[in-house]
């Protein structure tokens, strides 16, 4: 059997009438960049994560570097966030001239740990204090960060919260939904996320009036009105192609979340009949909608060795991130090194992503369990 670790074939035949006319009637009116696709998508992108305003921008890096800019953040200005992450989240930070402050993760979640923000506050000296500017929360593979300790921590510091959301349209923490909770929310539209594009594309949310006036003037160079610039900006435009496509697979997200989650249950319980309990642990899900952008196992053991076994029994799988950015090379200037994140360090070394696509049937899931309890008998 081959069970790729995603497949968009299937869900392109599903949708595929209503793409091919709405990308012929862009074509037929030659009206690519922002405009009226992009601006529908923003209303049902700010009504679908509850908040009060959303902008289409051309990815989900540039959402991030969009929000920072728009936050004014710049040379040697601070940045608390999670280094077991997308590089992006760390790299739009050092984009800017600003110093990503690292503190570990929630062993059960691998979100930002509240309690690591906590020491690594009160271990701060008050010079560098005085430049800490935001915090960006990772809500990684689908699953909210702990977000009311987050916000209490930035409220009592005056820091801004950016919600790396790129994986977690549509999650939930106590009701409210991912890009809804801190200053701005950034999405990716990235094919292989839950809701993706034909191409690059992202979107940001925010509940503030000023914030979204200046990430819409920042996204078209910081001219307002045109060829009148008070801030230099950048072109971080959304295609009309882009936003037309993610507003017809928005209208399907909800069932894929549920073919994602119905999924993710088939895992746990095949995965606890094959006696594999005490060898894979399942995802943990605390008071949240995990929407499983990603369905992650920790291995206790030979993480590489399932890899290359469900390689060659052709089932596809991914390791999210075998490098925590503590200890990319880009970031040695940072003065990180080995054993400062040990939950990071021990995520990157033994987590490994397995097919959750929503079109997978209950026959592929037990094919791909039995290859687990065949590489761990
Ligand atoms: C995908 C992703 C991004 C970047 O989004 P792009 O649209 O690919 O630029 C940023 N952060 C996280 C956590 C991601 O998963």
């Amino acid at each position: 059997m081959q069970i790729p670790l995603l497949d968009l074939k299937a869900q392109y035949q599903k949708i595929k009438e209503e793409c091919l006319k709405v990308t012929a009637e862009i074509y037929e009116s030659q009206y690519f960049i922002l405009g009226p696709h992009v601006e529908t998508l923003e209303v049902e992108i700010a009504k679908y994560c509850g908040s009060e305003y959303a902008v289409g921008v051309s990815s989900g890096t540039d959402a991030l570097l969009l929000a920072l800019m728009a936050a004014e953040i710049g040379p040697g200005d601070r940045v608390i966030t999670s280094p077991y992450t997308f590089f992006a989240t760390a790299g739009s930070i050092c984009r800017l001239g600003a110093v990503p402050v690292f503190v570990d993760i929630d062993p059960d979640t691998y979100n930002i740990s509240p309690d690591a923000i906590r020491s690594c506050l009160s271990a701060m000296s008050q010079e560098d204090k005085k430049t800490l500017k935001a915090i960006m929360p990772v809500h990684l593979y689908g699953q909210c960060a702990d977000m009311d300790p987050v916000l209490d921590i930035a409220r009592d510091h005056h820091l801004l919260v950016i919600e790396d959301a790129a994986q977690a349209i549509g999650s939930e923490y106590k009701g409210k939904r991912a890009g809804a909770m801190g200053g701005i929310g950034c999405f990716s539209f990235f094919p292989s996320k839950n809701l993706g594009g034909f191409g690059d594309g992202g979107v940001m949310t925010t509940n503030s009036k000023k914030l979204y006036d200046d990430i819409k003037i920042l996204r078209v160079h910081g001219g307002h009105p045109k060829y009148y610039h008070q801030k230099i900006g950048g072109n971080f435009r959304l295609d009309a192609l882009q936003a037309a496509i993610v507003s017809i697979k928005l209208r399907y997200l909800d069932g894929w979340t549920a073919g994602r989650q119905k999924n993710a249950a088939a895992y746990r319980r095949l995965i606890a009949s094959a006696g594999l309990d005490g060898v894979v642990r399942c995802p943990v899900e605390k008071e949240t909608r995990h929407i499983y952008n990603q369905f992650v196992i920790d291995v206790a053991e030979n993480r590489d060795g399932l890899r290359q076994f469900l390689t060659d029994n052709g089932v596809g799988s991914e390791v999210y991130y075998p490098v925590p950015l503590h200890l990319q090379k880009c970031f040695a200037y940072l003065g990180y090194g080995r054993g400062d994140f040990p939950v990071s360090e021990h995520a990157a070394d033994h987590t490994l992503a397995l097919p959750i696509y929503p079109e997978l049937s209950e026959d592929q899931i037990a094919y791909v369990v039995e290859q687990l309890k065949k590489f761990y008998r």
